[in-house]
């Protein structure tokens, strides 16, 4: 379709938006493999094995039900259905506290070497000492970057590094006999949902503290929350707090907060996975933190979900690095060997099977050896940049909330707060960006906000597209002031699947083929 047929049935203006490098919604249709198939077409014609005795313990062999279609059929069935699985190598994915960037490919290519790719997690650790020396230096570079020197590899994801983190610091205060007046964990209304799910997992009281006004944790909103209900934060257990925050804002007065936190007794958890907008330029220890978690697929490039098992190791004190699960690697002379419970008997335990995600392990550390200290620092600038660059082009087109207070960290916030006037909402937005071929922005997150649009580009999307993602996001927001809202709610247009009735989905989902 080209840009202009697309324009004359749209209520959006396209002005500068080239379609040669975009898409207009999803091309191929697809149905079942078994609505495919045909009982004069079978899939496979194999003469009946004769005079072969079944190997099935007495079962009769019968038909298991896979459709019966041809080789070709198969393979355009499952290459259509992987083209509608949109991803990071498709296009620009400015998911915002996402970090959606390019997984190089020289990660890749290392993680496949066969020292690597073909070894198992219960071979003899003298056979695998290479490995072994990976995940150490991966440690020591995690520790070196956050400041913090104990670092355990095995969290399989952010979440599950941020229940690594707190069971730390509640085995900590276990250990000091405080975990029973402890009950109580602190986070901003701005948290991620995984924060005060982590919390109360770990058997905490949530406390909210408001951070609405500037969208940052005030020194007054902490005292407040601290004080609440023990004049000296007795029952304070931990704080959770992203920086930078999910307003993609830099939280200033951590360290105050840090020192008064730490006075009541209490510890300091920070959610990493903001790192990308502070590596190499600020290290957490530095300011307070006595254990994050870090997102390897987020700010150390590794795949994201379908592509990769996610990692997320965490880093934290001497002080607290007894407690943390084990094992880490650690190195006996030359030697490399997974640490067991005998070596640190103050641990909390296991909490993964075997090593954690290996591979992930050496694509980071491959990404952290190519980009080098200076790469490193870059990565962080340019992600800044892109943010800012987006930021300033948008905040006169749409509600800016914090853009008054001063240049954002990685992520743009912007809100649908000029649009609704005229009856467009955040989801309509979203749906316009797919039908003029861009992955919407995260949409109504953070929550503390009203329609909010989170906006990451990261450091790897190229002028080009950043300026390609801007226009149309103008373009949309003349749309809306050209007051075509009943058009927007119709978006998408394009898709095999229209706009969806998401209450409908929600409460009614359909989750079987019949
Ligand atoms: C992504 C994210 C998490 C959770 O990480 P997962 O790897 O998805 O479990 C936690 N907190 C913040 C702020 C995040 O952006």
């Amino acid at each position: 379709m080209s840009a202009e047929k697309n324009s004359q049935q749209s209520a959006i203006e396209l002005t500068q938006h080239d379609m040669t490098d975009g898409n207009i919604g999803l091309h191929y249709e697809e149905n079942l493999l078994w609505e495919k198939e045909r009982a004069d077409h079978p899939g496979v014609d194999l003469p009946e094995p004769q005079n072969l005795a079944l190997r099935t313990g007495g079962k009769p062999r019968g038909d298991i039900g896979l459709p019966q279609v041809s080789e070709p059929q198969a393979l355009r069935h499952f290459v259509r259905m992987s083209t509608w699985n949109y991803s990071i190598d498709h296009g620009f994915f400015p998911l915002g506290s996402c970090t959606m960037k390019h997984n190089p490919r020289l990660n890749e290519k290392l993680a496949r070497l066969p020292g690597f790719a073909h070894i198992h997690p219960m071979q003899d650790e003298s056979t695998v000492q290479g490995a072994l020396a990976v995940m150490h230096d991966l440690q020591h570079w995690l520790a070196e970057l956050t400041n913090l020197p104990g670092v355990c590899l095995s969290p399989a994801a952010g979440a599950h590094g941020e229940l690594a983190g707190m069971m730390t610091i509640r085995r900590a205060h276990e250990q000091k006999g405080e975990n029973k007046k402890r009950r109580i964990v602190l986070t901003p209304d701005s948290a991620h949902g995984t924060n005060p799910a982590t919390a109360t997992t770990c058997g905490y009281e949530v406390r909210n503290m408001p951070t609405k006004e500037n969208g940052m944790l005030t020194v007054a909103a902490f005292k407040e929350a601290l004080y609440k209900t023990d004049p000296d934060g007795a029952d304070i257990a931990a704080m959770m707090v992203t920086n930078p925050n999910t307003c993609g804002l830099f939280e200033k007065d951590m360290v105050e907060i840090a020192d008064l936190l730490h006075e009541a007794g209490a510890y300091f958890y920070c959610d990493g996975a903001n790192f990308n907008a502070l590596v190499g330029k600020v290290r957490p220890g530095d300011f307070g933190v006595d254990v994050m978690h870090i997102n390897l697929h987020k700010t150390f490039s590794t795949p994201h979900g379908g592509g990769g098992p996610g990692s997320g190791p965490i880093c934290c004190t001497e002080e607290l690095a007894k407690y943390m699960p084990v094992p880490t690697v650690i190195k006996q002379g030359d030697v490399y060997k997974l640490e067991t419970e005998g070596d640190r008997p103050e641990t909390l335990g296991r909490l993964k099977g075997y090593h954690g995600q290996f591979g992930m392990h050496v694509r980071a550390l491959s990404y952290m050896l190519s980009h080098g200290a200076d790469g490193l620092q870059r990565v962080s600038e340019d992600a800044v940049l892109n943010a800012n660059y987006i930021l300033a082009s948008l905040k006169d087109d749409y509600h800016a909330p914090f853009a008054h207070q001063g240049p954002c960290m990685h992520e743009a916030l912007l809100t649908d707060k000029i649009q609704k006037e005229n009856g467009v909402t955040t989801l309509d937005i979203a749906k316009a960006l797919v039908e003029h071929g861009f992955h919407p922005m995260t949409v109504y997150f953070p929550i503390h906000i009203a329609g909010t649009m989170l906006i990451e580009p990261t450091e790897t999307e190229s002028k080009d597209s950043i300026d390609r993602f801007i226009t149309v996001m103008k373009d949309i927001a003349n749309g809306a002031k050209a007051g075509k809202a009943d058009e927007f709610h119709s978006y998408p247009q394009s898709t095999p699947r229209k706009r969806l009735d998401e209450v409908k989905a929600a409460r009614q989902p359909v989750l079987r083929w019949r």
